[in-house]
């Protein structure tokens, strides 16, 4: 098919030619003594993306699912108590990750679709008066499902209890699209990726580890070897890795991070949320709705479509992809067929969103669901007609 294909998913995103550029280099010598002056603003630059300036960021070659591994082995042991909120698939995998880790997971379950429920949480950590609960695991915009929860209430809950438990937050469809502030909500780990905000192609774990989290490295007795934060705490000071870097990821992140700091961070959450009403609108005015009950909870960053009863969401996303060149996201798990996801993150504009949209109204006639064409473009064109960039 000529033209682009429209990449609607929630990750990976659209990489800016920009960044494109910046990763198209020759390969270099990662021990040179020129290297750290690539290494050392990076490290510099990426912990303001996670809203921190306590904290350390630590880069490796690997996704954001190793993040999940890398936090919970440099902060916890074998055997230790762990409580987390499972609603929705990825919440569902750090659970699992943290069970395969050895942890023992206390879950608190949550409808597919809701949000953290900071209450639970401080109801749970003030019945541990023993303070066995080592960690708390949350995420913190759960893609599956594009409901974004209330990490400042789950800092406040974890304070509310008088409770030391470490605070570990899943932000990979959020940092560098959502408000993230590591300092301010006290995240002990934040665990994130290069492929969904940062705009970059899938290959970079990203993680900031906070102060408390950082005191909890060298006596967490987790085995670890190649995701082992004290080799990177060794070395990264001076700019260099325990083992060879992905170089080109390297250099697009540079850019990324030059991309997201030029237009600045309070711009680039605006701009999600102006993009997202509008997607929001849309789905509205075709009269189906969001898997995020509460408005207050629904995603800028993922929108997941509830299709109606005895539609297949699987068979949308099948005639996007052949008919119309466009990708949208799979309903996840439970929500297999029930959802399909569009992604609005990263590097978008209302046009390029309009199109997604446009898309996604010729797929669900073709597929017999009941919307009228047009009447979600229309609703979206009127939103960002009347609002400004
Ligand atoms: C995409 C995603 C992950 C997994 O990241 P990978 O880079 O695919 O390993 C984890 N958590 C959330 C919330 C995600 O959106």
């Amino acid at each position: 098919m000529s033209g682009r294909n429209s990449l609607f998913v929630p990750g990976p995103t659209n990489v800016p030619d920009r960044i494109l550029r910046a990763m198209h280099r020759a390969q270099e010598d990662h021990r040179s003594s020129s290297f750290p002056a690539l290494t050392l603003g990076i490290f510099a630059d990426l912990p303001k993306i996670f809203g921190s300036t306590k904290g350390q960021a630590f880069i490796f070659p690997a996704s954001g699912t190793a993040m999940w591994e890398t936090a919970i082995v440099n902060a916890l042991s074998p055997g230790d108590r762990v409580l987390a909120v499972r609603h929705g698939m990825f919440s569902h995998l750090f659970i699992d990750t943290a069970q395969r880790m050895g942890m023992q997971v206390e879950v608190i379950e949550v409808e597919w679709g809701d949000a953290v429920p900071a209450g639970t949480i401080e109801e749970r950590l003030k019945q541990d008066t023993a303070g066995e609960i080592k960690a708390v695991l949350v995420v913190h915009n759960e893609t599956a499902t594009g409901v974004t929860s209330d990490m400042a209430a789950v800092r406040a809950a974890m304070n509310a209890a008088g409770h030391e438990a470490m605070l570990m937050v899943d932000g990979v469809s959020s940092v560098a699209s959502l408000d993230f502030q590591l300092d301010k909500w006290g995240v002990d780990f934040a665990i994130s990726g290069s492929q969904k905000g940062f705009m970059m192609p899938a290959g970079l774990g990203l993680l900031c580890v906070g102060p408390k989290g950082l005191a909890a490295i060298p006596k967490a007795k987790s085995p670890r070897a190649f995701f082992d934060l004290r080799d990177h705490i060794k070395l990264n000071g001076d700019g260099y890795f325990p083992y060879t870097p992905a170089l080109s990821h390297l250099y697009g992140l540079r850019e990324a991070l030059d991309m997201l700091l030029e237009e600045g961070m309070p711009a680039v959450i605006a701009r999600h949320r102006r993009l997202a009403e509008g997607v929001r609108l849309a789905v509205r005015a075709w009269g189906l709705h969001a898997c995020a009950k509460d408005p207050a909870c629904q995603s800028d960053t993922v929108t997941a479509v509830v299709v109606p009863d005895g539609a297949d969401a699987e068979r949308v996303r099948d005639i996007a992809f052949r008919r119309y060149d466009l990708a949208l996201g799979a309903g996840l798990g439970k929500l297999r067929g029930k959802v399909f996801r569009i992604g609005h993150l990263g590097d978008l504009n209302p046009l390029m969103l309009l199109g997604a949209l446009a898309g996604t109204e010729m797929t669900m006639a073709d597929a017999g669901i009941p919307i009228v064409a047009g009447s979600g473009v229309a609703a979206a064109q009127q939103w960002y007609r009347s609002t400004q960039a």
